[in-house]
């Protein structure tokens, strides 16, 4: 079973992705965190993320793993965890700008479609269901618009932080992700024909993972997985 849920930044897919892979009991993959160790890679470096010729020059040195550690994803980059470091918005920045390069995501793809390959999975990113997995047995766009997005992360930051984020900067940055991610040559950012796209703008994530459960797809998943206990 594959379940690819796309989307831009900030529209709850990897909560809804979460959540759908304990209802399911499958693994949850998030691909975002291996584009964002990527970035944090060119950053420690100290390379112009503009420069994709640079970039090329160290990516061999680049290993990155997942392991699942109590059920969560734990990501690696050559051997160190890194899963909390990424989280940080320049990171997520420079994971849009290195993800733009053929050869950053040819190795994160790769790796990606070997982990699908081994187990059923649900997955979130840009573009699981046009080109990771073109053939997913359900694939899901998940959207909300940009105020609705920053209002979200600026309650987020607010909380992680201890102190009120500004609404402006944080609007700017999701925008130039979501430009940068939709206008890129290679895989941009958008619906595959086959995807249900869901707004979960005036939604809440449990009747957004409902949706999601009332597929047929799901639903037989769920169904047969069942009758096998
Ligand atoms: O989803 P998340 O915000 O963690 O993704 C960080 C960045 O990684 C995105 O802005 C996007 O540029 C890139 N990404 C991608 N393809 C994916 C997942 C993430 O290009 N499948």
């Amino acid at each position: 079973m594959q379940i690819a849920i796309d989307g831009p930044s900030g529209s709850g897919k990897s909560t809804i992705a979460k959540m759908l892979s304990q209802k399911a009991g499958i693994v949850y993959m998030d691909t975002g965190a291996l584009y964002r160790a990527s970035g944090l890679f060119a950053i420690r470096m100290g390379t112009n993320l503009e420069d994709e010729a640079a970039i090329k020059g160290i990516i061999d040195k680049m290993r990155l793993e997942i392991k699942y550690i109590d059920g969560e994803q734990r990501t690696f980059l050559n051997g160190e965890d890194v899963t909390n470091a990424v989280r940080a918005d320049e990171v997520g920045l420079a994971a849009s700008a290195v993800g733009r390069f053929e050869f950053v995501r040819e190795r994160v793809v790769s790796f990606i479609r070997d982990t699908a390959s081994k187990q059923s999975v649900v997955m979130d990113g840009r573009d699981i269901g046009t080109v990771v997995l073109p053939n997913a047995d359900v694939k899901i766009f998940l959207t909300a618009s940009v105020d609705i997005r920053t209002r979200r992360r600026c309650v987020e930051l607010a909380a992680l932080l201890g102190h009120d984020v500004d609404y402006d900067t944080i609007f700017a940055q999701i925008e130039q992700r979501d430009y940068q991610d939709m206008n890129r040559k290679i895989a941009p950012l958008k619906k595959a024909d086959d995807a249900v796209e869901i707004d979960a703008a005036h939604l809440t994530k449990e009747e957004v993972v409902d949706k999601i459960l009332e597929i047929d797809a799901v639903t037989h998943f769920l169904k047969n997985e069942g009758d096998d206990e």
